[in-house]
């Protein structure tokens, strides 16, 4: 189980022991959340908001977030966009806006064009670093910071940066239109801005693909274009 802690000051990442995951599940989560009130750390004395994730319908998730409230994050509303340009000497590029109304946990609103693509499907996803002085080629993996495996953008177990595939018609152009429900545009475990989305030269198989590559990056293949998602204003 892996268990995030934010308040005002910083982000913990805690990767617990067994002992403490049978503490804080079941009965002893249900104490400690009634509390309302964390203990022995910097925010003692503030109330504490616990969510699992991902929260997906009919499905229990051993990864909680803890929360000490007020928020340690930014909460007006957040937009921020992704300027996709070719890797090498190829024509892809575009734009993808991410618009996040209720930081930190509300859902972010996706839109964008991109153009130059092979007609069919294409992957899409945020990888782990935006440092593109060598092109889209040392981004890291994708976004993971759960460490869970590959999967589609209903699956439920994915990397946060999984955004499935995308979709150019003959003319080369995917418009995207998406709602997801786990990246963030405020700081915090499941920050986006300031890493890169990545179109690929081939299909996402969703971590459906019954090899052991599946479970990395989908068998999508070779970046295309690239760009480091950034606040706008
Ligand atoms: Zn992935």
């Amino acid at each position: 189980m892996v268990l995030f802690v934010g308040n005002t000051s910083f982000v913990v990442l805690l990767v617990i022991n067994i002992c403490v995951v049978k503490y804080i599940t079941g009965a002893a989560l249900q104490d400690f959340s009634e509390k309302n009130t964390i203990i022995g750390i910097p925010g003692e004395g503030r109330h504490l908001a616990i969510k699992a994730y991902p929260a997906i319908e009919n499905y229990q998730s051993d990864v909680y977030e803890v929360f000490v409230e007020p928020y340690g994050f930014d909460i007006r509303p957040q937009v921020a966009i992704a300027v996709l340009t070719s890797e090498g000497e190829g024509s892809v590029g575009g734009e993808v806006v991410f618009v996040q109304k209720h930081p930190p946990n509300g859902p972010i609103f996706i839109r964008g064009n991109i153009t130059g693509l092979a007609a069919g499907k294409h992957g899409l996803h945020i990888q782990q670093a935006g440092d593109l002085r060598e092109g889209c080629e040392k981004l890291g993996g994708h976004f993971n910071p759960y460490f869970l495996r590959h999967g589609g953008p209903k699956s439920p177990h994915r990397h946060i940066g999984d955004l499935g595939n995308i979709e150019a018609k003959e003319d080369g152009l995917a418009e995207i239109v998406r709602i997801d429900p786990l990246m963030s545009l405020s700081g915090g475990p499941r920050g986006i801005v300031g890493r890169a989305l990545v179109v690929t030269e081939g299909e996402d198989d969703l971590g459906l693909g019954g090899n052991a590559n599946s479970y990395i990056d989908g068998n999508s293949g070779k970046p295309l274009a690239c760009g480091i998602i950034a606040y706008i204003r």
